[in-house]
Order: C-alpha cells, then structure tokens, then sequence
C-alpha cells in the first residue's frame, strides 16, 4: 500500500522533471536530462518493485509459519486427549509418529526460512510454542496484521 503510493510519488515527479527539462534546457543537455531521468525512473521502479516481492515473500512465510504453529497445537491438544500425561515439552517426533501432525514441519525448498520449533511448559498456561525465526503465535500474528 505505501509501496504504491511512493510509486505514484515518484512518477508524477519523474514527470514534472521531464516536462522541466523539456522546456528549460536545449539541445544535448535536454537529451543528457531525459536519459539520467529515465534511469533514475528505472532504478527507483526497480527497488520498490524488489521491495514489494520481498514483503510478499516475508508474509507468506509468516502466514505458512502460523499453520504450522496451529498445526502443532491442534496436534499437541489430540495427543494430549489420548494421553494419560500432557506434553510438557514439545516433541514433534511424538507428534509424526502419531500422525498427528497434518503439515510438514521439515521446511520445503521454497521456503526462505527454516522455522525451528520448540516450546516448553506446554502443560500450563505460559506455554507457547516459538519459531526460531518468527518468534512465537502471537508475534507471527502481530507481524501477519502489520503486512497485509
Ligand atoms: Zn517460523
């Protein structure tokens, strides 16, 4: 949304200073001003183009990164029902071999980040489960709300 904004910013001034340069300055200077000009159109277009794929790519690997923490609590709260002892720790070995788990947690070649998950205290309150990367549910949520 900013990224566009300063899109359109830029562009109209590109503009006005080819117009600026096409009225005020003859002959080679007017060329030398249209060229630095468009490269410099071409370069900013460039980096918020960069700019905006990349904020793409941190959103989607937050978003994958979220169901994969529901995933695991989903998973942590079935086996738990079938358990006589709560998971205190997480252990994603016990999950997958109770098919518990219905994402893949080893991360896919598309993935930029490799999310490590662990957690601790899961049998009370202040548990949580925390990526490496993205930190824990409710910052990868934070982070969710603050791209889209
Ligand atoms: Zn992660």
């Amino acid at each position: 949304m900013i990224a566009s904004i300063v899109a359109i910013v830029i562009c109209v001034l590109m503009i006005l200073l080819l117009m600026f340069i096409g009225q005020r300055l003859s002959g080679e200077m007017r060329t030398v001003g249209i060229f630095v000009c468009i490269c410099i159109g071409i370069y900013a277009g460039h980096q918020l183009y960069k700019g905006i794929i990349q904020k793409q790519l941190n959103l989607e690997q937050n978003k994958k990164c979220l169901e994969r923490m529901e995933d695991i609590m989903a998973a942590i709260e079935k086996y738990n029902e079938n358990s006589p002892k709560l998971m205190e720790k997480l252990d994603l070995g016990k999950l997958q071999k109770k098919n518990l788990l219905t994402k893949p947690i080893t991360p896919t070649e598309n993935d930029k980040f490799e999310c490590v998950y662990s957690g601790q205290k899961l049998d009370t309150t202040e548990g949580k489960i925390v990526c490496t990367v993205h930190g824990d549910i409710d910052q990868v949520r934070l982070e969710i709300a603050k791209q889209e």
